[in-house]
């Protein structure tokens, strides 16, 4: 197995997208084989080794950043194997955990399959995103990741190998998950208790349901509980063709309209994504798209699969219901062939990477939301928001997946004092949040970056609750510490 240990091999294992910048190992460990993994897990303990795990960079709460542990680098282990179909409408892939997300979803469509999951950055390990339970504009009507992984092959912490087939752990009536391994020997641990909130996504701590499978317990546990090694995949039957669209609005009025309008169960447009871009993401994204008309109030994205048929009826449902919201319809941009589909994800694409461009300029992070609420309360999440921040002067973007009710508000400080001002903000959405029956991440997952709020989500009980989970799986804290649980947790009894 390669080890690297010279500053320069280390140094881009120190940083993800979060800008923590404490970072610390002393070495990086590229396993090429399930077992290379598996034996540094169960010589840990004897080593005197903890390890983080590391993806390909792209996560935005610092869980792969190492605070002292030795870094375990996943790319090595990026086989993809053959799609295999199951049926007419159902085929499978087995991939390693290093495989990029884009070269699968490549794969599979070369094959006239589809893979849904689709988190903005594709550049991400499916591993990563297997353990952050990613989403992407499509969850809004394919679910997050979770939803389509049938089987994982897990490294738990010390060493055992657990390859979980969906359907074959579910918790017993007193949520017990009972496990006979081979180096851990016969362990024994309770799902947590709590409640999951009544969001259409959730992505904060510990999945825990009534007969849950324990599948469902490690995606989404952020490296906290096991290392995925290897997946297999649900594919569906690649859709014909898609709608494209980015629709301009003259006011905030009209765009929540139109949104509850496509909404609606009876209405015959059911789009697969629907996202937000307020003004101020426009006008971020105007330097570079010229041609955004500077009298509206924000864009709503959609898309809408349809078929060579149907499309001609699709658009015109479309056109009606747009022009019934007064949509700014002679200037919104219609994609409907492949290239100009491209350049509309990269206009997508490029809002991030001209915020932190201007970021870079003012040398102040970002403070990020991600959190959503229940579709009844978003409205009132998203006033708060916008009140909140006009209200302090600060310079702000909202955008994202609005039919989710999961929007990122971005706080862009331009100093020390601005950024201060919204850290303490930040502690006013979340209590917001709470109030409104939601969760503190939908999709990004907690980190290292949001440990310190999930208490004020899941009270000391939850966290106590997790801590367990983890300590029973991880009785030596091996794995990705200071993940998700706030460490004083995992020192108590
Ligand atoms: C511009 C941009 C847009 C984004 N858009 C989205 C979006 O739309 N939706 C979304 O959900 N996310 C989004 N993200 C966040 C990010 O892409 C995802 O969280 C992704 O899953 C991270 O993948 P990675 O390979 O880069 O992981 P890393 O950042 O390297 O690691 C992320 C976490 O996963 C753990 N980990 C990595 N591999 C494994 C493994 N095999 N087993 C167990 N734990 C593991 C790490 O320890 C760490 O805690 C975005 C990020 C950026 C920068």
């Amino acid at each position: 197995m390669i080890y690297k240990h010279d500053p320069e091999s280390i140094r881009g294992f120190l940083e993800d997208t979060s800008n923590i910048k404490t970072g610390h190992t002393s070495g990086v460990f590229f396993p090429e084989a399930i077992n290379e993994l598996s034996d540094l897990l169960k010589n840990a303990v004897k080593e005197h080794r903890h390890f983080t795990i590391a993806g390909n960079g792209t996560g935005t709460t610092g869980g792969r950043i190492p605070m002292g542990d030795y870094v375990i680098a996943m790319q090595k282990l990026d086989n993809i194997g053959e799609v295999t179909a199951v049926s007419s409408n159902r085929a499978i892939i087995t991939v390693q955990a290093g495989a990029v997300l884009e070269d699968i979803q490549k794969k599979v469509e070369q094959c006239g399959w589809f893979y849904p999951p689709d988190p903005t950055e594709k550049l991400c390990f499916i591993g990563s995103t297997i353990a952050n339970n990613s989403s992407g504009a499509r969850s809004y009507k394919y679910g997050p990741t979770r939803k389509h992984i049938s089987r994982v092959l897990v490294v738990l912490p010390e060493g055992d190998l657990l390859d979980i087939s969906r359907g074959t752990f579910i918790a017993d009536e007193h949520g017990m998950f009972r496990l006979n391994l081979s180096v851990a020997g016969d362990i024994a641990f309770q799902r947590p208790q709590y409640s999951m909130p009544e969001t259409s996504k959730h992505n904060a701590g510990y999945f825990s349901d009534e007969g849950m499978d324990l599948i469902d317990l490690f995606i989404g546990s952020e490296g906290t509980l096991g290392i995925i090694a290897e997946a297999e995949l649900m594919l569906l039957p690649l859709p014909e063709s898609i709608i494209s669209c980015l629709i301009y609005f003259r006011n905030i009025d009209d765009i929540f309209g139109f949104i509850s309008l496509i909404q609606d169960s009876e209405h015959p447009v059911k789009p697969r994504a629907i996202e937000f871009f307020d003004k101020n993401s426009l006008g971020f994204l105007s330097s570079k798209y010229p041609e955004i008309p500077s009298d509206c109030f924000g864009a709503v994205f959609l898309e809408q699969e349809t078929t060579s048929k149907s499309e001609n009826i699709d658009l015109e449902v479309l056109f009606e219901q747009m022009e019934s919201c007064n949509a700014m319809t002679d200037v919104s941009w219609i994609a409907l062939d492949r290239d100009e589909q491209a350049r509309l994800r990269e206009f997508r694409h490029a809002l991030p990477l001209l915020v932190n461009d201007w970021l870079s300029k003012q040398q102040e992070s970002k403070i990020s939301t991600d959190m959503a609420v229940p579709r009844r309360a978003f409205r009132e999440l998203f006033n708060f928001y916008r009140n909140s921040c006009e209200q302090k002067g600060f310079v702000y973007i909202i955008f994202g997946h609005i039919g989710n009710a999961h929007v990122h508000l971005n706080i862009l400080p331009r100093n020390r004092e601005e950024f201060i001002d919204a850290k303490l903000l930040y502690r006013e959405f979340i209590g917001k949040t709470i109030e409104l029956g939601g969760t503190l991440s939908a999709e990004h997952g907690i980190g290292k970056l949001k440990a310190e709020y999930l208490v004020e989500m899941y009270h000391e009980r939850g966290v106590k609750e997790m801590a367990r989970v983890k300590k029973c799986l991880d009785p030596f804290l091996v794995l990705n510490i200071g993940n998700i649980i706030p460490a004083e947790y995992l020192k108590e009894e």
